[in-house]
């Protein structure tokens, strides 16, 4: 298996956005934080951890709209990217800690291939975790994010 070259491909729900991803993830993580909850209507946003070059808008770039979060539980400031017709989070990205600023969180959920055979490799905030989802068991092999 190429690594390096792997390609993913996503899109929202709409379809009017498309992206790329090439290579492997850094990581998978659960992010439990009362505005990952907000955002996906949801208990928790599977996020995945990539370069930002490994990350290509192939279409639609125009629809994608940014929400600039600024009342996070960490203190960051959070770009949250996504679909302005369909509603779909697409990405997220820390635009207030430098050390982060080449990183881009995917939303899982936009991935189109089947990328349903992996766990998270840990979560944050986990005094947010709704009550009926099982806590994330700690992997801390950095070579088990590998697609
Ligand atoms: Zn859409
Ligand atoms: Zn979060």
């Amino acid at each position: 298996m190429a690594a390096a070259t792997a390609l993913r491909r996503g899109s929202c729900l709409c379809q009017t956005v498309k992206f790329s991803l090439t290579g492997p993830p850094a990581r998978h993580i659960q992010c439990n934080c009362l505005n990952c909850q907000k955002a996906s209507g949801s208990a928790f946003l599977t996020n995945i951890l990539y370069k930002r070059d490994q990350y290509k808008i192939e279409s639609g770039a125009n629809s994608v709209k940014i929400f600039e979060d600024k009342h996070t539980d960490s203190g960051s400031v959070l770009e949250r990217a996504f679909c302005s017709n369909c509603g779909s989070n697409l990405s997220i990205r820390n635009t207030s800690n430098p050390k982060m600023s080449d990183n881009i969180v995917v939303c899982a959920g936009s991935i189109d291939d089947n990328y349903k055979h992996f766990s998270p490799q840990s979560e944050l905030f986990t005094h947010r975790r709704h009550a009926w989802v099982p806590e994330v068991k700690r992997v801390k092999k950095p070579d088990q994010a590998k697609m």
